[in-house]
């Protein structure tokens, strides 16, 4: 089969997910009014959301079979989760199941990596301000870490040497390849924060010292793609960082450096079902611009996010009102900034679809208006979309925003002390029924007051009358 052969067929298998993928969804949304989940009556919840699980394990097979057909037979290749993207225990959970470590950033995201039962030796730490506490603690559970900086560096100096430590140790590098369409989300821009920026002078030199004056260091970390930025850039760092690794073995005279930590970053399509780019072609990109890469001479870790989960995530949310304002149709709705900071924020770089419900659940039809769609939220930036053409929305319609698996609903934003919805996952039984099963219930009102310093309420109130007596002899009244 040639190469295009090939490509052909990952193309229509991907097709052929997606219009399944977006079967089970309209399924799903039916079954979460009829059973109760969300809903146009008022004692309904008026927004919630869905995980789909068995698009989750098509993604994360698709990532595994992608590189075990490229990889040299017997390479270990570990797959990452990076917790941050659905920070969930039973998703993280549903991951491992499906052979996925975890990528962690932060005390919290470690935890839940252990709580999903993620074994330290499929576990990785990166963060950009690790403090001494965090390391120590990474490398007494043997989880492997990727230093950030020199200063860093000289931490893990004094621990590893105080210490022995099962971790793999690495030094994530910025290959300074440049930004993507998204600045805020560009990871190798030549003044980037992240890592050890390669390309600044006396840096490669620097690296190549501290892997020789340092055994333990046998890891190399990049991570260099996120939304906006194209495949052919990424597998240029990456091929920037294959370079060093062999520099500095060459230097050492053995193989020094024996895992390549290639990072995540794999864009996603939110203009469609499709999943594009596939883990197929991310593949196909590395194999053109660094072929060495799967000849078994490293291990690999990847550490993707997004790509993992987005397309798997659902949004439900109620219409509640509908009105004009200077002739323009809105529809009020309860998704809005707490569930899409970045849509409401940056529209423009993080544009989200829009399907519309009716009251029972079914997808609604009718002549497209040109309508806003605005949250709950009090600013009036809080839209999801500006003047989209939709069948005209009426109160107890739903509207579902596809799409948002990854860093939406999982990364909630408490703005107007609005709670966290519940997320469901969901499956279909061999009979087409929709089982939903609860993966994170919804914050409720007590929650968000002790959350809120409740328990605390007199904490800034002058001085209680028994202290006054012990102390100032001042009046109350000063
Ligand atoms: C955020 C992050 C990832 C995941 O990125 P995605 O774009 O979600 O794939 C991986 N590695 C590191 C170090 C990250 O910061």
């Amino acid at each position: 089969m040639g190469a295009m052969d090939t490509q052909g067929a990952a193309t229509s298998a991907a097709e052929s997910s997606a219009e399944d993928a977006a079967e089970r969804r309209d399924l799903a949304v039916r079954a979460a009014v009829e059973q109760g989940l969300v809903g146009g009556s008022d004692t309904a919840d008026p927004l919630t959301c869905l995980l789909d699980v068995a698009g989750i394990r098509a993604s994360a097979a698709a990532l595994t079979s992608a590189f075990d057909g490229a990889v040299a037979p017997g390479t270990p290749v570990l797959h990452a989760f990076a917790v941050k993207a659905a920070p969930l225990v039973p998703v993280l959970r549903l991951l491992a199941d499906a052979g996925l470590g975890c990528e962690v950033a932060s005390p919290g995201e470690l935890a839940l990596a252990r709580a999903a039962g993620v074994p330290a030796g499929r576990t990785v730490l990166d963060s950009p301000a690790k403090t001494v506490a965090e390391l120590r603690e990474a490398l007494a559970l043997g989880i492997a870490v990727n230093a950030d900086n020199p200063q860093e560096l000289e931490r893990l100096d004094a621990l590893v040497g105080r210490a022995p430590t099962a971790s793999p140790i690495g030094v994530r590098i910025n290959p300074q390849t440049g930004g993507g369409a998204i600045d805020a989300l560009s990871t190798a821009t030549s003044t980037s924060k992240f890592g050890v920026a390669l390309r600044d002078p006396g840096a490669r030199a620097w690296l190549v010292r501290a892997y020789l004056d340092r055994p333990w260091l046998t890891r190399l970390h990049i991570h260099s793609g996120s939304q906006g930025v194209p495949l052919a850039l990424i597998a240029e760092g990456v091929r920037d960082l294959h370079a060093l690794a062999e520099e500095i073995n060459a230097a050492a005279g053995q193989r020094r450096v024996d895992t390549l930590d290639i990072g995540g970053g794999l864009p996603v399509n939110f203009a469609s079902d499709e999943p594009a780019p596939t883990y197929a072609q991310y593949v196909a990109a590395l194999r053109e611009a660094v072929p060495a890469l799967f000849d078994g001479s490293y291990g690999l870790v990847t550490e993707f996010g997004r790509s993992l989960l987005a397309k798997h995530g659902l949004v439900l949310a109620r219409v509640e009102y509908t009105k004009t304002s200077g002739s323009r149709p809105i529809a009020l709705t309860h998704a809005g900034v707490q569930v899409a900071t970045r849509t409401a924020y940056a529209p423009a770089a993080w544009p989200v679809r829009i399907l519309p419900y009716d009251a029972k659940g079914a997808p609604k039809t009718g002549d497209p208006v040109a309508q806003d769609i605005a949250g709950p939220a009090c600013f009036a930036g809080d839209l999801l979309a500006t003047a989209r053409e939709l069948p005209r929305l009426a109160p107890g319609d739903l509207i579902g925003v596809p799409d948002t698996g990854a860093y939406f609903f999982t990364a909630h934003y408490g703005y107007n002390s609005l709670p966290r919805p519940a997320v469901h996952g969901f499956t279909l039984t061999a009979s087409g029924e929709v089982r939903f099963h609860l993966v994170r219930p919804a914050q409720d009102v007590p929650s968000i007051v002790a959350e809120a310093g409740g328990p605390l309420r007199d904490a800034l109130l002058p001085a209680s009358p028994a202290f006054e007596a012990r102390g100032s002899g001042r009046s109350p009244g000063l």
